[in-house]
């Protein structure tokens, strides 16, 4: 049902030659029937301060060193290979980017729930707060939304994900009502943004643990109000890809029954 994976992630193992990389994850995407594979960097512009420890500060050129690398890679026949990146919503509402770095890539991911990046993307450690991730994720969903960049924005990552809880997932989410998941839903709609489903989100989740999963609330809302979806795989190695079953659960629970070939601000 997957047939496009824009969330791969060339960053990972940095000693190793660009062009290899891609070359293994195309092999490995292959195998798991995706024909389009977009390639990522976790991009922060070193025009804008506040990247902490999770962030090199990069410019425009690295998008040209990845775009030769892909010139060069040998991939399976029939897939073609774009560039991109995740980059950031910090907590001042910024998106670390300039519309000169938007227009080298081939599309934009945007997460809003980087929560684990303390001090960067939040001042608050919500371990013992699940309530007040609920109320930080509703807020960081909306002022993606509302960003001025976001009509250039292509895919939301991961949506609801509060990265580095993720054994706490269904209680923050249970504080989250319908009617803020369908605000949600529809602000996406009306941007033209696609909200992923992310495999890396539910790597530790059981069959079972994905059948009760709040998420599917979420999905099912945002697919009645005829959003747009894309898999992502978020691979940091292509081993990564053991985990696309259970974002393929997920669709299949949600009622979403096709993912998007042709996206907004994608060529
Ligand atoms: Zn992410
Ligand atoms: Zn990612």
């Amino acid at each position: 049902m997957f047939k496009t994976d824009y969330h791969v992630h060339i960053d990972w193992n940095p000693e190793k030659d660009l062009v290899e990389k891609m070359e293994e994850y195309a092999r490995e995407a292959d195998k798991w029937g995706i024909t389009g594979i977009g390639f990522v960097e976790h991009f922060w512009n070193r025009k804008f301060p506040g990247h902490g420890k999770w962030y090199i500060p990069a410019d425009v050129k690295r998008m040209t060193v990845l775009r030769a690398a892909l010139t060069k890679a040998k991939l399976p026949a029939g897939m073609h290979g774009l560039i991109g990146c995740e980059t950031e919503f910090d907590k001042n509402g910024t998106i670390p980017m300039t519309e000169e770095d938007i227009r080298q890539m081939d599309y934009v991911i945007v997460p809003h729930s980087h929560i684990n990046m303390i001090d960067v993307v939040t001042e608050q450690d919500f371990t013992y707060d699940p309530e007040g991730c609920a109320r930080y994720m509703e807020e960081s969903f909306m002022g993606v939304m509302k960003h001025p960049l976001a009509r250039y924005i292509t895919i939301l990552a991961h949506p609801f994900a509060p990265v580095g809880l993720d054994d706490q997932q269904d209680q923050i989410l249970s504080y989250i009502s319908d009617e803020s998941f369908r605000r949600c839903a529809r602000a996406a709609k009306k941007q033209g943004i696609a909200l992923e489903v992310n495999s890396l989100t539910w790597k530790d989740k059981t069959e079972e643990e994905l059948q009760s999963s709040q998420y599917i609330r979420f999905y099912r809302i945002a697919w009645k109000e005829g959003c747009s979806f894309v898999f992502g795989s978020d691979a940091h190695g292509p081993e990564q890809y053991q985990y696309l079953p259970k974002a393929m659960q997920i669709a299949r629970e949600s009622g979403i029954l096709r993912t998007e070939e042709s996206m907004h601000n994608i060529p």
